[in-house]
């Protein structure tokens, strides 16, 4: 893997205009960033939804549905910060009493609900549409412009050319949890995205559920069902039927990697074993371990040769998910409810088979032990995490960029191939007017999920398409310097 700092794209001259494609989190970092640095430059973003700012995380969620980070960790670096802005909202307060009861009156340390972090970047962005610095081409990419033009091509027929075009697209909706030609999509009750609008609409309340995934998704399918009064049986099932842990407050853990640096896979699980141990010996919750590694998880996962990447995916990732993908505590309270009232039941196993029964769906899962339990469902709900299979997925504009050989989706199946945020192509050469940001760039950085990592990366592009110098060169020292994402 080359160094990072060679790796700078200094072939970048600065662009005279730029195209975003995607308007969540990441767009709205681009266009923030760029136009901060460069206010002359010309920017457009493109967006389908009708909301600029949110994106799936802030957007669609409902006052139940938590930040799964602390307020002080969402620090998007922009003009007002995350913190300052909610304490300036004071019609906001009453919304966050709950949060600060629990972290003990620190608006830093509150998880406070997830359409707050929305509304707060939907306003940043609002300031730069009103003033004009700022176009929103609202409509969907499908396709790249033919060279010796760049840019892309509207589902309506427009023309959006410019000088770079930055991929801003997000979590794709989920691969189906059987094999797709197996039908459970056909059946009725099967629900493939329970992000797409209406999706969980026409549950009723006492009908039986069964979650496929047992991950963050689920527990917010299931905080949406429960909150809308949900009284049926719900069941969630993975192959390790894993729930995700819940966040913890207090103590402090040193850095323990840097001596061990590089490290396998193996030798990074022992030592996170042996440090943890110690930790609960020494009365500081294991969380901190977790948090003590976040700011090193980049230049890990770039040290790992291929076969070192997937063994950590076929064995460690299951766990590292648990632990790192954790739940605010007010939310793991009432997903401890659910399964101690035997609402919400657990089950480990693999998706065995599957037959209409009359309305209901009834699932076989067959466990590690060879036994097998039949679930009986009116809905079964795809919970399993946004696809990332690049290499197949089928959204026009991937489809485009694969025909044109402008993307190189990774061997592991995380995303595509990117250098320093440059698209690389199927040739293995890195573009200098494409680029990516967010989750469709995994494979170079393995984190690329949380706002903090999203923005370290957004401040390191902006930083090369508007030719202003960074304080540090390397983009994984700045990973470290935002504490990724704790
Ligand atoms: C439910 C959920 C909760 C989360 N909670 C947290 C949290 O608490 N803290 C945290 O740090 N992270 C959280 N995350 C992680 C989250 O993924 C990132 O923080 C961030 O929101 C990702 O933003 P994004 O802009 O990359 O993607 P998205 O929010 O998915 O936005 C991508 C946008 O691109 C648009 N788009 C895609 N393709 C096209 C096209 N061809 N043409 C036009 N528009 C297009 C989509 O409409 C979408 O609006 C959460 C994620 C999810 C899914």
């Amino acid at each position: 893997m080359p160094d990072q700092k060679s790796m700078r794209p200094t072939a970048i001259a600065a662009a005279a205009s730029i195209v975003i494609v995607g308007g969540g989190l990441s767009g709205t970092l681009c266009a923030l960033h760029i136009l901060a640095a460069r206010p002359d430059l010309q920017v457009r973003i493109v967006e389908r939804n009708d909301r600029l700012g949110p994106g799936v995380a802030y957007g669609a969620c409902s006052d139940g549905h938590l930040l799964n980070v602390p307020v002080s960790r969402l620090d998007i670096r922009t003009s007002i910060s995350f913190e300052a802005w909610l304490t300036h909202k004071t019609s906001l307060h009453p919304d966050l009493a709950e949060a600060l009861g629990e972290s003990g009156g620190q608006l830093g340390d509150a998880f406070v609900p997830r359409r707050l972090f929305g509304a707060y970047l939907e306003e940043q962005i609002e300031h730069l549409i009103a003033s004009n610095k700022l176009i929103w081409k609202r409509g969907e990419a499908i396709a790249f412009l033919d060279p010796p033009k760049r840019g892309v091509l509207l589902a309506d027929g427009r023309e959006i050319a410019a000088g770079a075009v930055i991929l801003a697209l997000g979590n794709l909706p989920p691969k189906s949890p059987v094999r797709d030609d197996s039908g459970l999509e056909d059946l009725g009750g099967f629900i493939p995205d329970p992000w797409a609008t209406g999706a969980l609409a026409g549950i009723q309340a006492s009908e039986p559920i069964l979650f496929v995934g047992t991950g963050l998704t689920m527990v917010d399918v299931a905080l949406a069902l429960n909150a809308q009064g949900h009284s049926g049986d719900m069941t969630a099932t993975s192959r390790r039927g894993l729930l995700p842990t819940r966040h913890a407050f207090g103590g402090q853990w040193p850095p323990f990697l840097p001596s061990l640096l590089p490290m396998s896979p193996a030798t990074l699980l022992r030592a996170v074993r042996r440090e943890t141990e110690q930790a609960l010996r020494d009365g500081v919750p294991w969380q901190r371990v977790i948090d003590a590694i976040r700011p090193f998880v980049a230049r890990i996962w770039r040290s790992w040769s291929r076969p070192e990447r997937r063994s950590f995916l076929r064995h460690l990732r299951p766990r590292w998910d648990v632990v790192r993908h954790r739940m605010a505590p007010r939310i793991a309270d009432v997903i401890d409810a659910l399964v101690t009232e035997g609402r919400l039941n657990v089950v480990s196993g693999r998706l065995a088979r599957y037959r209409q029964a009359g309305r209901e769906i009834a699932i076989d899962i067959v466990g590690k032990d060879g036994e097998q339990q039949t679930v009986h469902a009116h809905h079964v709900i795809n919970c399993t995490g946004p696809r990332s299979d690049f290499g197949s997925v089928g959204t026009p504009l991937i489809v485009d960029a694969r025909r044109r050989k402008l993307i190189h989706p990774d061997a592991l199946g995380l995303g595509i191939e990117t250098e320093n945020c440059a698209v690389v192509s199927a040739g293995g050469v890195p573009s200098n007017w494409l680029f990516a940001v967010g989750s469709l760039t995994r494979p170079a950085w393995w984190e690329i999920t949380a706002a903090p990592e999203i923005t370290a990366q957004v401040l390191d592009l902006a930083a090369s398409l508007t030719a202003t110098p960074l304080e540090t060169s390397s983009l994984a020292d700045r990973f470290q310097d935002l504490g990724a994402g704790i």
